[in-house]
This record gives structure tokens, C-alpha cells and sequence, in this order.
């Protein structure tokens, strides 16, 4: 398929892949999807921290993409997501990227000149009042209280964003690309409001934005479920998905706008009412969730004699270097030191025992959260043991592909995607 006619469809999924080996276990996942009736568009994010961690160039993600998709046979359209990048970073993604995730998360609180403000409030002014919408109930109002405070805290944000899409688009040229603005590495999640005068903003300074990650109340921690109250989040799902609605006839946005959830993987206990307001708004939906392919190919790994060995070395090596490891993940991981195995003890662990402890299966008791949180983040020791781990991953292929589709494809598509055919 011709790159210039690749159109992010209404169902997203971005399916990072850490060592890019993964690619045609994902498409595999996302044609058992095709054949239930989902039709999603895959897109392979990896941010510039992982790159860095990893000691990857953006190409090599484009190449794997590249060569999954044409041995998969797969013609849909597919994306490689610059993922949570700005200006000091994106040089390196221009070339091999046509998704661009901007995070501007760093520039929120920062104070905008009294000038800017008062210009911002004057543009967004016509949209204060109460927000009408078939899926709100009515309560929702901004007012220019609402005006002032979100231009006090977020105008350097949105015009940060504004400055990366100019840099973008004069880089890229002609050539098409997504764009995404993400703030989930926030420290305050945004309300509903805020969201509104969020994209109000970002259609001011010219973003064409076809995704928005906001960071939504509760906690998402890196591979394991939500923390937080479900209800709650239920329902700042529901009104966010009406803003994004509201908002994109309102600021002239893209058609094709629709949230991005930064999932930090595995948030199942979400997914059965963000399917219930999908399948009952016909919003679209992009959802961001690598980390768990990484968890599944450590899983894999270990179901086979020889993969078991690096599994459990990888772990006795994160054990180790646990403070170095989460320090970049300081705000998304929460590790109990004391609720972790010695690595001794797992060093004595069986094949099952080992995958029991990682797999999310809240219901098994040999779950162990702490463990799992480790191991999201010790692909950086994996990354370093070289030709040791990358030789244990091809041998391990058939049981880490099985375990990589399936998760994909029951754990993740199945529960959060409603059928579009
Ligand atoms: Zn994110």
C-alpha cells in the first residue's frame, strides 16, 4: 500500500515491540481480530526513552514493521509511532516515523505572559457556557474562571505543541503523518473541561491533532491493572469521549479525532465499560499498550528449558539494579521491595512457578505483582546481555509467539474493542 493513502481507521492499537521481533505475532493477533469482525490499524510506538534504554534507532522499528507486514501479507494501513517526543527530540523520528506522539506534559504549570493569556482567553471566550452534548448530562459548564485557570497552567503547553507540529510538518513536508498530543505524564490529571479547552487550544495554534492522551484520574502503572476507583474513571471516560465529540465540530479538529489511552499495558478491569461507551457512541479509540508484548515474550521465554535460564538471570540482574532501572519510570511503577522473591529463591523455580508469578492472572494467587512491575522494566538488562538473550528470543520463537497472540488477541482486543464488520 502506498504510504500517502495509510489512514488511521476508527480502532487503533499501538503494540510497541521492544527488540522488534514481535511484529508478525502482533499482525497475527490483529488478523485473528479481523476475522471476529475488528478491524484495527496497528501502529508500532516506541518512545525515544526506550530507545535510548534499549540502544535502538527509530529505522530499525520502521524496518520491522516494514518486513512484518509484508511477510504477514498484511495491506491494511500500519503506523510507527514516534512516541512521547519534543522539540530536542523528534530529529531522529522524522525520517522513519509518520506517527508523532507530542508530549508536552513538561510544559504544563510553566507561566505564559500576561499578553498570551488575555489573547488565549479572548480566542476561546465564544466557547464558555454549558456544554451541550447527547452523552453529557448537562452538567458540565466552562466558565471564565475555568478560561482563566487552564490559560495559566496549560497555554505554554499548547503552544509547545504548536511549535513541535510547525517544526513537523516543515520537516516532513508533503508526506502525510499522524499526529498525537499526549499529557498523561502529567503530574494532575485534566477534567473534562480541561480537555475541551485543551483541544480549543490546540486548534488555535493550528494542531492537526487525530489523537489526545490525556491522563485520566487513578492510577496506570506499568503492567498491572488499574488502581483507582473504576466508577469514577467510568465516567471521565464517558464525558471525555463526548468533549472529544463536542469539541471536534466546535474547533474544526480533524474528523477523525478520538482519545488515545496510554495504558502502561493490562488495564482489564477498564476495558468492559470503555466497551460499553464505544460500542454505544461509535467513538473511535487508540490504545497504547507495548509493554505487555515485552511481559509475554519474557513468558515465552521461560516456558523453554534454555529461555528459562536468561528469564531468571534477567531478574536476578533487575533485582539487582532495581533503583537504577525504575528511576525513568520514577511516576509509573510502584515496586514493594519486600513483596519481591530473592532472586535465589527464583533461581529454584520451576517453569510453571516462574511464569505463574509474571503472568497477569489476578485469580491465580501465585501472581505477584511486585515481580511482574520488575520485569516491565528489566528490558534494559536484556538489552545488555547482547547476543546471550537475542539468541534465547529466536530459539523460544514458537512459545513466545503463542504467547504474544494470545494475550493481544483475548486479553486486549477482545474485551476492549467493539466489531466495526
Ligand atoms: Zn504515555
Amino acid at each position: 500500500m502506498d504510504r500517502e493513502q495509510m489512514v488511521l481507521g476508527k480502532y487503533s492499537i499501538g503494540i510497541g515491540d521492544r527488540f522488534g521481533l514481535e511484529g508478525r505475532a502482533q499482525l497475527r493477533a490483529l488478523k485473528a481480530a479481523l476475522n471476529e469482525g475488528i478491524e484495527l490499524t496497528p501502529v508500532w510506538n516506541k518512545s525515544n526513552r526506550e530507545h535510548s534504554l534499549v540502544g535502538t534507532e527509530p529505522s530499525s522499528t520502521r524496518q520491522a514493521a516494514d518486513e512484518a507486514a509484508r511477510e504477514e501479507g498484511w495491506n491494511r494501513s500500519y503506523f510507527v509511532d514516534a512516541d512521547h517526543v519534543g522539540l530536542k527530540t523528534v530529529d531522529r523520528f522524522i525520517e522513519a516515523c509518520d506517527f508523532f506522539t507530542l508530549d508536552v506534559a513538561d510544559f504544563i504549570g510553566k507561566q505564559a505572559s500576561d499578553d498570551d493569556v488575555q489573547s488565549f482567553v479572548d480566542s476561546v471566550s465564544p466557547a464558555i457556557g454549558r456544554l451541550q452534548h447527547p452523552d453529557l448530562d448537562g452538567s458540565l459548564a466552562v466558565t471564565a474562571a475555568d478560561l482563566h485557570r487552564f490559560a495559566g497552567h496549560y497555554l505554554v503547553a499548547v503552544r509547545e505543541a504548536g511549535k513541535i507540529f510547525a517544526y513537523l510538518k516543515g520537516a516532513k513536508g508533503t508526506r502525510p503523518f499522524v499526529t498525537e498530543v499526549s499529557v498523561d505524564e502529567a503530574t494532575e490529571p485534566q477534567t473534562p473541561v480541561e480537555l475541551y479547552l485543551l483541544l480549543a487550544g490546540l486548534a488555535g495554534e493550528g494542531v492537526a491533532v487525530q489523537t489526545i492522551a490525556p491522563k485520566f484520574c487513578g492510577k496506570f502503572l506499568k503492567g498491572v491493572d488499574y488502581v483507582g476507583d473504576v466508577t469514577a474513571f467510568g465516567r471521565e471516560f464517558k464525558d471525555d469521549v463526548a468533549i472529544v465529540s463536542l469539541a471536534t465540530t466546535k474547533f474544526a479538529l480533524p474528523e477523525n479525532l478520538k482519545l488515545s489511552i496510554h495504558s502502561g499495558s493490562d488495564k482489564f478491569s477498564l476495558y468492559p465499560l470503555m466497551n460499553a461507551v464505544l460500542a454505544k457512541t461509535e467513538a473511535g479509540i487508540h490504545l497504547k499498550t507495548a509493554g505487555t508484548t515485552w511481559l509475554e515474550e519474557v513468558s515465552g521465554l521461560a516456558a523453554e528449558e534454555e529461555g528459562l535460564g536468561i528469564a531468571k538471570k534477567i531478574y536476578a540482574q533487575a533485582y539487582d539494579r532495581i533503583e537504577e532501572l525504575r528511576k525513568p519510570y520514577e511516576t509509573v511503577v510502584e515496586i514493594e521491595m519486600n513483596k519481591l522473591p530473592s532472586p535465589a529463591a527464583v533461581m529454584r523455580w520451576s517453569a510453571e512457578e516462574f511464569i505463574a508469578a509474571l503472568r497477569h492472572n489476578q485469580r491465580d494467587p501465585r501472581f505477584n505483582r511486585d515481580f511482574r512491575q520488575l520485569v516491565h522494566i528489566a528490558f534494559r538488562v536484556a538489552a545488555e546481555m547482547g547476543d546471550k538473550f537475542k539468541q534465547g528470543m529466536l530459539k523460544s520463537r514458537t512459545s513466545i509467539e503463542q504467547h504474544v497472540v494470545e494475550n493481544l488477541f483475548v486479553k486486549h482486543i477482545q474485551p476492549l474493542f467493539p466489531k466495526t464488520i
